[in-house]
């Protein structure tokens, strides 16, 4: 019997192991099971290279638990250990065998996954004691037991054991005792050890008998060994993809396309990954990226290691090349991590290009389920952008697609405005702007159909990016407005008669609405409601940022546009004109001298100093500007008045409200009313 001390030099190594070296306690089990999954490797490699004559086909590991021993116990069928090698890799516990194993069998070895360094210590963080038993491949080797219960001292004796190959025995701490309940170790092996290259037992399938589950003859196989991403591409069908898929998220709808990776220069990287179907709550969808290092799981959150934007991708990424027990801000800055990094992002890319190429009409089948994902990619990843913009698709109103380039020749000669700049229409919500799109479409215009989550981001980014381009959707204005033209209307309207129908409809509109007059044609619609482009933007940015809240306090402004050309507005005036003629001829009479009289004032003190200007004038140039104030005012309350009357101003401004759907709650039921009464 041989016992002594663990080479460490602190006495206290293992609360630091058990409290800060794995924040993670369940990852003993992975630890454990890849360093078994190791051993069998090793020996595999060795019977290959003819130095281990046995059959290690059938070379599996296996875990159960003893819930009265209240033990958990992994057992392998792999190198085993001699008492030196116990001695010189458990023992000297910085050091590990697995480097030195690499040297001697370089670019052998099957893939060897224990570079976790501390890996088989993690024991303790839920063993009160370990026991390995082992027995190491070579001729003649004695099998030995060491034993250690978490304090530096250990004991290492010689055993019997028939079968080469280690057993691990955790005697599982107190406080420690879920992992003695086989859900829970079921659950953490399909967790880290569903794609492990050997075949892990844990215990036999059960199946449905006299009422309760019981044990069939069939071991309980947890993973598969040969996942699809190990596989070269040549050996995979299509269905198999799909299939992998289904075994990676059995409840996820299938995917649109995947792309296998894999790299051998200058990092290792093999991986699919899948485009999922990407509506609108994209944040649920993070994080389904399972990231492995030969094979065994290491994380689902991928984070700071693929582009933020790639994270909504699904799928499996395999690379030794990352480094695992770091920090993700070190992670972000290494050099491995950002080449792999571009490589997916440039991948990503080469594969939409290709089936945007190759077969554009799936491709635009599915675009609506992947613009989110490529919108986010392009706002986020400039390198992106540079790629996506010659396969990222604009959608009109009526469904069709185009790429940027297609769409700029297709507007370029009818929607340059009279400055050169070409002006893109949107609509956001086609049933409710309806009226707008269709006077776009009648000027010969084409509307695009902007409504998905980011749009308002890619439209400025757009607006940054393409030369003299202006987006503006379609009901920020009259369409002639939008894109202004050298010719425009005549007006029927007198200057004067205007500024007067401007106080008779802002008599029935409430304070939030400017009254604007525009000279259209005489079959468009006598009044329209718009929004101005840039206040509707800045609501839309304070909405959705904090330090913009400032805009969210400025109430809704529209703009109320009476068409000058139509006739039910010539016949407003008319009646305005004989409703109110009498009492505005005299008010008009009235002002005229003042009016005459103080332009005579203004022009002489025009070129003067306040101090030249006689006080006298002064005196009256102020009662006059009463006076015809008050005229005014009288002037303004007959108006008023007049227009407060005018049922026909009242359902004008009603109807355009309605085809804005904004006529709401009593004063729609007002307008019913009044449509009624007035057929
Ligand atoms: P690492 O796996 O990073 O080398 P560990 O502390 O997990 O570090 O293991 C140290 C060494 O102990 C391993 O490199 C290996 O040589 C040996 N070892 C651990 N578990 C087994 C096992 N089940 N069978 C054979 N050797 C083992």
């Amino acid at each position: 019997m041989q016992s002594g001390k663990i080479g460490v030099t602190t006495e206290n190594i293992f609360p630091v192991i058990k409290k800060f070296l794995y924040s993670d306690q369940e990852i003993f089990l992975r630890e454990l099971v890849s360093n078994a999954v190791d051993a069998t490797q090793k020996l595999k490699t060795l019977a290959k290279l003819g130095k281990y004559d046995k059959d290690m086909s059938k070379a599996q590991v296996r875990v159960s638990i003893d819930e009265k021993a209240k033990t958990i116990t992994i057992s392998d069928d792999g190198i085993g250990m001699t008492a030196e090698e116990v001695d010189k890799y458990i023992n000297q516990i910085a050091f590990s065998g697995a480097d030195e194993f690499l040297k001697k069998f370089e670019g052998k070895a099957e893939a060897i996954i224990g570079h976790f360094g501390l890996g088989f210590y993690s024991a303790f963080m839920v063993a009160s004691t370990v026991d390995i038993l082992t027995k190491s491949y070579q001729d003649g080797a004695k099998a030995v037991k060491w034993s250690c219960d978490g304090s530096p001292n250990y004991t290492l004796d010689e055993i019997e054991k028939e079968n080469v190959g280690t057993d691990i025995v955790l005697h599982v701490d107190d406080d420690a005792k879920e992992y003695l309940e086989k859900g829970k170790i079921e659950e953490l092996l399909k967790k880290y050890c569903k794609f492990l290259p050997v075949s892990i037992i844990f215990g036999k399938k059960q199946e449905w008998k006299d009422g309760k589950y019981v044990d069939t003859d069939e071991d309980n196989i947890i993973n598969n060994p040969t996942p699809a991403w190990t596989k070269k591409p040549s050996e995979l069908k299509d269905e198999d993809y799909q299939n992998f898929y289904k075994e990676l998220y059995p409840i996820a709808e299938d995917p649109l396309f995947y792309i296998h990776l894999n790299v051998d220069y200058p990092f290792n990287l093999t991986g699919i990954l899948y485009f999922p179907k990407i509506r609108n709550n994209f944040e649920v969808q993070k994080n389904k990226i399972q990231l492995y290092c030969n094979q065994v799981f290491v994380t689902d959150s991928v984070e700071g290691i693929v582009p933020d934007f790639l994270t909504l991708l699904h799928g499996v990424l395999d690379s030794p090349d990352i480094p695992l027990n770091v920090s993700r801000s070190y992670l972000q800055s290494d050099k491995n991590v950002k080449q792999i990094s571009s490589h997916i992002t440039k991948k990503v890319a080469d594969r939409l290009q290709d089936i945007f190429k190759n077969n554009r009409d799936e491709y635009e089948k599915k675009w609506d389920d992947l613009k989110l994902f490529i919108t986010y990619g392009m706002l986020s990843e400039e390198k992106f952008y540079d790629r996506a913009k010659d396969f990222a698709l604009l959608k009109n109103v009526d469904g069709k697609s185009f790429t940027f380039e297609e769409y700029k020749t297709l507007i370029k000669e009818n929607q340059t405005d009279k400055n050169g700049t070409l002006i893109y229409l949107y609509a956001n919500d086609p049933e409710t702007q309806y009226s707008y799109i269709q006077k776009a479409k009648n000027k010969g215009y084409d509307v695009l159909l902007m409504d998905g989550h980011l749009d308002s981001h890619l439209i400025s980014q757009l607006e940054q990016k393409f030369e003299k381009v202006s987006f503006s959707r379609v009901d920020a204005d009259i369409i002639d407005n939008l894109i202004k033209k050298e010719d425009s209307q005549e007006s029927k309207l007198s200057q004067e008669e205007k500024d007067d129908l401007s106080v008779v409809f802002s008599s029935q509109a409430s304070n939030d609405f400017m009254v604007q007059f525009a000279n259209l044609a005489a079959d468009e619609a006598p009044i329209m409601v718009t929004q101005s482009e840039y206040m509707r933007r800045m609501k839309d940015m304070a909405q959705m940022n904090p330090g913009m809240s400032f805009y969210n306090q400025i109430p809704d402004s529209y703009n109320l546009i009476v068409n000058a050309n139509h006739p039910l507005i010539s016949k407003i005036n008319t009646d305005k004109l004989a409703a109110t003629k009498d009492n505005l001829d005299k008010i008009n009479a009235d002002l005229k001298p003042l009016k005459d009289e103080r332009q005579k004032l203004e022009d002489a003190k025009k070129d003067k100093k306040d101090e030249e200007i006689p006080a006298a004038d002064k005196e009256r140039l102020e009662s006059l500007n009463k006076e015809i104030g008050s005229l005014e005012d009288k002037k303004k309350e007959t108006l008023t008045s007049y227009g407060k009357s005018n049922n026909t101003v009242k359902q004008l401004i009603d109807l355009a409200l309605i085809s804005n759907n904004m006529l709401k709650g009593e004063a729609l039921e007002e307008f019913v009313k009044r449509s009624v009464s007035l057929l």
